[in-house]
């Protein structure tokens, strides 16, 4: 039983890493950007409201990805643990996960960040664009309104939960596996494996 959280900017690998983790700790993954991703492509009510947003960079509101998020964590695959990759990303977004798992009995048990520099992201996803397909992956304006976007209202977000001492800060420069072990070990030293 594991409860974990991933951060870090855009570009940092939290999807790559989340999926790892998820088949290691045999828990599912759940990334709020592919769920959204999953809408648009569907062309759902959900989708066609998140998709401006999304291809300018900017969160989808709250009240959406939150009722998102709480009805997904209902869902049986959950019993086990779960992992979010790219939630919560607002303070709004940490007091209805606060509130959801409270309402459960629950709590987390670590927040992974994942750190990398800015340069490096940008060109990670410019390369990325190429075979994601990502409409807010081809534009470098986009690309930087997303990392300021991070910094101001998801930066704030690893001050609570380091004073809560659910932060576990991994470098996420180098193999894909090397990040893998260093996150795996990291967490191991906290009991959890
Ligand atoms: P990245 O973190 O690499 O930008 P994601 O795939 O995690 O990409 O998210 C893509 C887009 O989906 C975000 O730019 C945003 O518009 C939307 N999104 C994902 N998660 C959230 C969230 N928790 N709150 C608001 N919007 C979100």
């Amino acid at each position: 039983m594991v409860r974990l959280l991933v951060v870090g900017p855009p570009g940092a690998g939290k999807g790559t890493q989340a999926a790892r983790l998820a088949e290691a700790y045999g828990i599912p993954a759940i990334s709020t950007g592919d769920i959204f991703r999953a809408n648009v492509r569907d062309e759902t009510a959900l989708g066609v409201e998140a998709k401006g947003f999304m291809d300018r960079g900017e969160y989808v509101p709250d009240s959406l990805t939150n009722a998102l998020v709480a009805d997904r964590l209902g869902h049986e695959d959950c019993a086990p643990g779960f992992l979010l990759d790219g939630y919560p990303r607002t303070v709004d977004q940490v007091r209805a996960l606060d509130q959801v798992l409270a309402d459960q009995g629950e709590k987390l048990d670590a927040v992974v960040e994942l750190t990398v520099e800015t340069e490096v992201v940008v060109k990670r996803i410019l390369l990325r664009a190429k075979d994601s397909g990502r409409s807010d992956d081809a534009d470098e304006t986009v690309i930087r309104a997303r990392l300021e976007l991070f910094a101001r209202e998801t930066a704030p977000l690893i001050e609570v939960y380091g004073g809560r001492g659910l932060l576990v800060q991994v470098d996420a420069i180098g193999e894909i596996a090397d990040v893998t072990d260093r996150i795996t070990g990291a967490l191991r030293q906290r009991g959890i494996e």
